[in-house]
This record gives C-alpha cells, structure tokens and sequence, in this order.
C-alpha cells in the first residue's frame, strides 16, 4: 500500500463505529429501536423520535445517485492528482443520503438516479472508505437513468 497523503477520517465517539465498520468492509448504519429510522450521520439520539436505542445494522450497500458534481479545481493540494473527479450524494436503498465518490465508470457516464453499490478502498491500515461504483449490471454499458428525474 503506497502512503495515503490525503485527509483522513477523524471518528468521533458517534462516528467511530461507522468507521470500524468500514475497515471491515461493512456499510453499517444506527437503526432506532423505538422507530426503526436509520439515520446517518451517527448521532446519540434518533431525530424522528429522540430515543437513544439503537443498534448498528448492515445495509446493502446499494443506492442511487440523488446529485452529484465533478471537480475540475484543486480545493485542496491532496487532490491535485484526482481531479476531474465526482463527489455525490448517492441515497441508500434503506433510505439515508451520504457523499462519497463515484469510481469505476467515465464521469460522463455519471446520471442522477444511476444504480449504484458500495466498494471500499483500504486507505490505510486503520481506514477503508466506502465509495460507490455503478451496480456490476450496469457496468461497462450505456449508463441511463432508471427513472424520470
Ligand atoms: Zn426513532
């Protein structure tokens, strides 16, 4: 594994679970006990009913791009080399929204709606991130929404 020279997740005491999780290649998120809300990012209490219970169930990893944007500027000196390259808020079939990169497809093959799953890149021994390639059926074809935006 080369150096990882980039920023590097900063775990809370809420978000460090998400983060174990990840270095085990799993997408997990807090699942209300009360409501069954699963909410993202980590919190202690849920926002739909304020309960504190919760439990940390593994999620399929698969979604759909709700938006996204490609950076063509260097914001940050660690991405110099990344650029152009796609950030997005891809919405989870369990429902919660998160953002993260599309990899695995030309940029311009990128569409709001696009099927998508998780892939976690190992960034160091302590790290995994999970990005989001298009879901392997639709890999390598003529990307097309999948519904009316
Ligand atoms: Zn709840």
């Amino acid at each position: 594994m080369t150096m990882y020279t980039k920023p590097l997740p900063d775990p809370t005491i809420e978000t460090k679970p998400f983060w174990d999780y990840c270095k085990k290649h799993e997408l997990r998120m807090q699942k209300c006990a009360q409501c069954g809300h699963i909410r993202f990012p980590p919190g202690i209490v849920c926002p739909k009913c304020h309960s504190m219970e919760a439990e940390w169930v593994k999620l399929s990893g698969k979604g759909k791009i709700f938006s996204f944007v490609i950076f063509h500027y260097v914001y940050n000196k660690a991405f110099k080399d990344d650029v152009p390259y796609a950030s997005a808020s891809i919405e989870l079939d369990e429902g919660p929204r998160m953002m993260s990169n599309i990899i695995g497809c030309k940029l311009e093959d990128i569409k709001i709606n696009m099927p998508v799953e998780v892939h976690f890149e190992d960034i160091t021994g302590e790290f995994a991130l999970p990005k989001f390639k298009p879901e392997l059926k639709n890999r390598g074809k003529n990307l097309k929404p999948t519904a009316e935006v």
